[in-house]
Order: structure tokens, then C-alpha cells, then sequence
């Protein structure tokens, strides 16, 4: 540990939760220089129209630089994206994944940090710093693993493992922040404070990375004053980001439910408990809850997802189960539906003469982006993409274990464009066997990534 150096250190220096103050900024977002407003928000005096020209100027010929060096450095990330994808690997299993991004930093001259996890990276990524003592940090995020799907694409470097692959864009978010970590390295004299590079595993299965990752000291050793991270999104043209601040995605608790009832004759159902029939009925029963429970105007969903029970047309079984999931957006609402949810299954089933459990598995928190750092990183991507290229993103009911750092550092996430506008209907889509994003958002992935950790210390 280093004691003149504020961006790594003590566990006591380091209480959580951190404040949430935004400390990026001698001058910000294009967009803000737009209105005297803006502009005085963050200068002592009002600066003249010249010294905003000159800041333009730079901060035009900085993302120019980095779209340049990215574009020259694509191949070697499409090279990387590629040999994730061919070997994908499951959560808390990315043994092959963690070696690859060792190397690759190392190759860079970036010493990883001793392992926090089994599997995943972390490294510290030094820049040149401001001439003061007081070092800043910024963190950058992606996630690594892969999903239990059997791959159903035709280009040429599809999963070579069975019933494995990369179907949420990890491949994607790992070579990109890989191709960050080059530019980065490459504009560090520019470098106005440090990178956090944070290469998690195991988002896709809870309890997640992120959580492990937390406990196991990530914050304790390393302070950040923000912290950012995209995922490849289909719904969204390539070229172009969607970020929102607030509640962003939602939070995510699996249902499972058991109907226990008295198997029979299907010709004499009077003798029988039939969970057949209760299941039907608690199907039916928690889909009302969504729209008398929830607010009109808070995002709610429960879905029963899988139902199994009995084997042939003449006979009632025993036993019905069920599986589902529920996704909100607020923690009172998640408790009182939770609340809900048991009664409702309970009185549905003694209603109807069975017996049902139900088990909620809770998943991970809502992640909620914080407003001032996605206002910054909203200017970063206008600065970086254009104006035309960045829109408002609606909430969206997936989950993300991004959501635990965000409780604890300011933050945001943000949606990076894959698609053509007709990919969804393709089948083009999150998870699916088929998931096939446009591999030229590697460019401007990383790009993106690498002026937003430059532009953040500015
Ligand atoms: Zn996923
Ligand atoms: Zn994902």
C-alpha cells in the first residue's frame, strides 16, 4: 500500500458508504457549455466564449484521437471477442477467461491485482495524475462469463463448447474494456488521475460477482469516486448509447412453487385433491397482483415462467410445480409483493383443498443510476458519438449485479447499440441461441470507455 497515494487504501480510510459527491470536473459536458447556466454551474467566474472555443476544441481533438486509435487497434479487439466466444465458460467457472485478460493486461504493462475471487481480474491501471498528492479513481466494469445455451449461429468462430455460449455480450464487454485498457496505456500522459479495471465473473448466475467481489474487499482496497459500465443492448441501433438516470433495471427474486394435492382418477376428480387445477387458479391469482398491488405508475412484473405436473390423460398427479420470476423497482414495493405473493398462493390453494409452498430466491437489487454521473457520462457519449447517437434509455425490467457497486459508488450504466433496428426480430436477441451483436461496436465500446475514464478527470 502506498501512502502518498489516495486512489488504494485503508480499510478505515475507506468507510462505506462512500458520499455520493460528484467530484469530476474542472469542466464538463458539451451540452452544459450550451447555456450561461451551464457554464457557471462549474466555473468560479463565468469563463469568455474563447476559453470555451479552446475547451471544444481539445476535448473535440481528444475523442478524435481515441476513435482513431481504436479504430486502428479494432482488429486485435475482434481477435480477443473471438477467442472468448469460441470458449465460453459459465459463472464462477472462467478459468481459460481470467487467464486471457491476465495476459493481455500484463502484455500492457498492468499488473494485475492478487485475486479477489477464484476467477475474474481486477487491476489497477496508473495514469500520469494531476502534480498533486491527491490521486483520483475511476472504475471501469465488465463481466465475463458466459450462459448454458447451445449456440445456433453460422458465422465461423461459434462456441466450441456444448451447451455453452456467449449470448449476452460478455465476450463483447471483456474485449472492450481490454481495447480501454490499450488506449488507456497509450493516452496516459493524458491520464489525469487512475482506472480501475474491474473484469467480473459470474453475472449471469446469483448470488453474482459483483456482491463476492464487494465482500471479498474490492472497496476496502480501492476507493473510486465513480464507477461506469455498458452492456451490448440489440434494441439499439449500433452506433448509438441509451442512458437514464435513476431506476434503470429492476430488481429480480425467483419464484418457486410447489402445489401438493391428492392424486387420483381424472374420472373422479371429487376424490382427488387436483393441484392441477389450484395451479391454474394460482397462475391466474398472482398475475392480479402486478395490477392491484403495484402502483399504475411503478414497473411491476410477475410472470410464471415453467409449470410441470402430471404424465398422462387419465390420471390427477400429486404434485404441480411451478417457477417464475418477479422484477420491480423499489424496494417497499418488492417487500409488499413478496408479502402478497405467499398469502395469495397460500389462500388460493386452501381455497381449493391442496397445500402450496412457495420459496422466494432473492436476486439481485434494482440498479439505480445515479443522476449527476449519468448527466456526466450523458455529455461524455454526446462528445464522444454525437448528439444524434445518444438517447434517453426507458427503464428496463432486467437485472444487472452492476447494481451492488452503485450502492456503494456513484455511478452509471449504460446501454451500447448492437443492432440493425430489425435484430429483435431475428432473433437477434439477449440470451437467445442466436444472439449475433455487430462486432464494429468493439471499436467505439472501447473508445467510449477510454474518453470517459480521460474526460472524467478533466
Ligand atoms: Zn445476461
Ligand atoms: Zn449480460
Amino acid at each position: 500500500m502506498l501512502s502518498d497515494d489516495s486512489s488504494v487504501r485503508s480499510a478505515t480510510d475507506c468507510a462505506l458508504p462512500y458520499p455520493q459527491t460528484v467530484v469530476a470536473g474542472g469542466y464538463r459536458a458539451t451540452k452544459k457549455y450550451a447555456t450561461a447556466a451551464g457554464v457557471c454551474g462549474f466555473f468560479v467566474s463565468v469563463p469568455d466564449a474563447g476559453a470555451i472555443e479552446n475547451i471544444m476544441v481539445m476535448l473535440a481533438s481528444l475523442a478524435s484521437r481515441i476513435q482513431s486509435r481504436a479504430e486502428e487497434i479494432y482488429p486485435d479487439m475482434l481477435a480477443l471477442r473471438r477467442e472468448i466466444h469460441r470458449h465460453p465458460e459459465l459463472s464462477y467457472e472462467e478459468f481459460r477467461t481470467t487467464l486471457l485478460v491476465r495476459d493481455y493486461l500484463v502484455g500492457l504493462g498492468i499488473e494485475p491485482e492478487p485475486p479477489f475471487l477464484e476467477t475474474g481480474v481486477v487491476a489497477l491501471l496508473r495514469g500520469k495524475g494531476d502534480g498533486t498528492r491527491k490521486r483520483r479513481l475511476v472504475a471501469l466494469r465488465a463481466d465475463i462469463d458466459a450462459l448454458p445455451v447451445s449456440e445456433e449461429n453460422s458465422h465461423g468462430f461459434c462456441s466450441l463448447e456444448p451447451g455453452k455460449m456467449h449470448a449476452c455480450g460478455h465476450d463483447m464487454h471483456t474485449a472492450m474494456l481490454l481495447g480501454a485498457a490499450k488506449l488507456l496505456t497509450e493516452f496516459r500522459d493524458e491520464l489525469q488521475g487512475d482506472v480501475l479495471l474491474i473484469f467480473q465473473p459470474a453475472e449471469e448466475k446469483a448470488p453474482g460477482g459483483a456482491r463476492p467481489l464487494i465482500e471479498a474487499g474490492l472497496f476496502e482496497r480501492f476507493c473510486p469516486q465513480a464507477i461506469f459500465g455498458q452492456h451490448c443492448f440489440p434494441s439499439v441501433e449500433a452506433g448509438k448509447v441509451a442512458l437514464s438516470g435513476g431506476s434503470f433495471m429492476a430488481a429480480t427474486d425467483e419464484l418457486y412453487i410447489a402445489v401438493n394435492g391428492r392424486g387420483g382418477h381424472a374420472s373422479a376428480p371429487h376424490k382427488a385433491a387436483d393441484p392441477v387445477l389450484a395451479a391454474a387458479h394460482i397462475i391466474t391469482a398472482v398475475q392480479h397482483l402486478v395490477s392491484r398491488v403495484a402502483p399504475p405508475h411503478e414497473p411491476a412484473v410477475v410472470s410464471i415462467a415453467s409449470i410441470h405436473g402430471g404424465n398422462a390423460p387419465n390420471v390427477i398427479p400429486s404434485t404441480v410445480t411451478m417457477s417464475g420470476t418477479m422484477r420491480t423497482m423499489n424496494e417497499s414495493l418488492r417487500a409488499r409483493l413478496k408479502e402478497r405473493l405467499r398469502e395469495t398462493v397460500a389462500g388460493t390453494a386452501s381455497a381449493l383443498g391442496v397445500n402450496a409452498e412457495l420459496e422466494i430466491r432473492t436476486g439481485y437489487p434494482a440498479l439505480i443510476n445515479d443522476h449527476a454521473m449519468t448527466d456526466e457520462a450523458e455529455g461524455y457519449c454526446i462528445e464522444y458519438l454525437g448528439k444524434q447517437n445518444v438517447k434517453e434509455s426507458e427503464p428496463l425490467m432486467t437485472a444487472e449485479d452492476f447494481a451492488y457497486y452503485l450502492q456503494q459508488v456513484p455511478g452509471t450504466f449504460w446501454q451500447i447499440g448492437t443492432g440493425d433496428g430489425q435484430a429483435e426480430q431475428r432473433g437477434n436477441t439477449l440470451h437467445a441461441s442466436t444472439f449475433d451483436p455487430d462486432e464494429k461496436v468493439l471499436a467505439q465500446g472501447a473508445g467510449l470507455l477510454a474518453y470517459t475514464a480521460l474526460r472524467f478527470f478533466m
